[in-house]
């Protein structure tokens, strides 16, 4: 009995060297959590919900976010990074997968399920995807896997044809492009109608002397993770308002303070009412209105004076608009690089930033400004 129990734990311990990987999903994905929880608590210091959502947060800043790179995709870059070195056989541990993973088989046709570890088989998972963005080109055909690998208009023929094709040809599955090649022309077996078909299909597929070459969204452009990434990630419209936070010049504080309340992300008033926060919303610039966000920006009477006098010495008179059109005057109005458009940015972020802070100062504090 003992000798059996010995037996046991000794195969449990050969299985988990044997596949690592398969006991560390979990801490893979919370590793990847616990990243996160980093950054959000950095960010609004602390463990409570955010005023953004983290997916919004993740968005460039073109597209309304902060710019910090979403993990799960930014991983999905990376392991992108990985195929793409074993399809150009760029590193010593491409060769490595070459001859013990894949026994010198084709990527495409590995099968992803058996015995793999966990990070091979997410990179074999991830073959659809990366095959929207390779683009295999043809030249002398000595490298392309004639079967397998996707060079026919973006797929394999193998995918298209089914596994018949190899046998009908007469050819190895082994076989290259330039098998089917002579004196510079397409010379497919003429057995079947498939393969007859074939012949049409490839005839406008240029043939040349220069060696097969893979490309990575572009002809003549190889693969990088940033491009990757940015190919790969979901994509959102770009906000107008963008260029009037996110300038050389701007001042960090005010410009996040500006980006919430872009985002509508204060918690005003209203809000914390809704929440049961508070008992009243009424405006701590008490004119007895109620504090929302279009109220604070700049309806209120104090904020609409401190705004126009703002307006006023950047040689601006005109009345004071409603929240939203006011950030499209700016969108239309400061935009530029010119000396007084930077000057309005400025103006525009500090007076939402001050106004904030003394708005929390009354709140908060029961401290009041002149
Ligand atoms: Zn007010």
């Amino acid at each position: 009995m003992l000798y059996y129990n010995k037996r046991r734990k000794k195969s449990k311990f050969i299985k988990r060297r044997l596949y690592p990987d398969k006991a560390s999903i979990p801490w893979i994905k919370r590793s990847q959590k616990d990243c996160e929880r980093v950054l959000r608590t950095f960010l609004w210091g602390g463990r409570g919900r955010g005023k953004v959502k983290w997916a919004e947060v993740c968005k460039p800043f073109l597209e309304g976010g902060l710019g910090i790179r979403d993990l799960k995709t930014w991983n999905k870059a990376l392991l992108l990074k990985h195929l793409w070195c074993v399809l150009t056989e760029e590193s010593i541990w491409a060769k490595w997968c070459h001859a013990y993973l894949l026994h010198n088989s084709n990527l495409w046709s590995a099968p992803s399920h058996g015995h793999l570890s966990w990070s091979w088989r997410q990179v074999l998972l991830l073959r659809p995807l990366a095959k929207e963005h390779l683009i295999y080109k043809c030249g002398n055909g000595e490298q392309f896997s004639l079967w397998f690998d996707p060079w026919l208009h973006g797929d394999s023929v193998h995918a298209l044809y089914g596994h018949r094709v190899i046998l009908d040809a007469g050819l190895s599955k082994h076989a290259r492009v330039k098998d089917v090649i002579w004196e510079g022309e397409w010379c497919w077996p003429q057995a079947t109608c498939d393969l007859v078909e074939l012949q049409q299909r490839v005839r406008n597929i240029p043939i040349s002397t220069v060696p097969d070459s893979i490309h990575w969204d572009k002809v003549g452009e190889a693969f990088s993770t940033a491009r990757a990434f940015h190919g790969i990630r979901q994509r959102s419209s770009s906000v107008d308002w963008h260029d009037i936070v996110w300038h050389s010049k701007r001042i960090p504080k005010h410009a996040f303070s500006l980006w919430l309340a872009l985002r509508g992300a204060h918690r005003t008033k209203d809000k914390l009412l809704a929440f049961g926060v508070v008992h009243s919303a009424e405006c701590a610039f008490l004119c007895g209105e109620t504090e929302t966000l279009e109220h604070l920006f700049f309806q209120c009477p104090f904020s609409a004076m401190v705004w126009r006098e703002v307006l006023y010495m950047c040689n601006i008179v005109r009345p004071i608009l409603p929240w939203a059109d006011e950030v499209l005057w700016m969108s239309t109005h400061a935009k530029g690089s010119a000396f007084h458009h930077t000057v309005r940015r400025l103006a525009f972020a500090a007076t939402i930033y001050h106004l904030w802070i003394e708005r929390n100062r009354r709140c908060f504090k029961n401290l009041f400004l002149p």
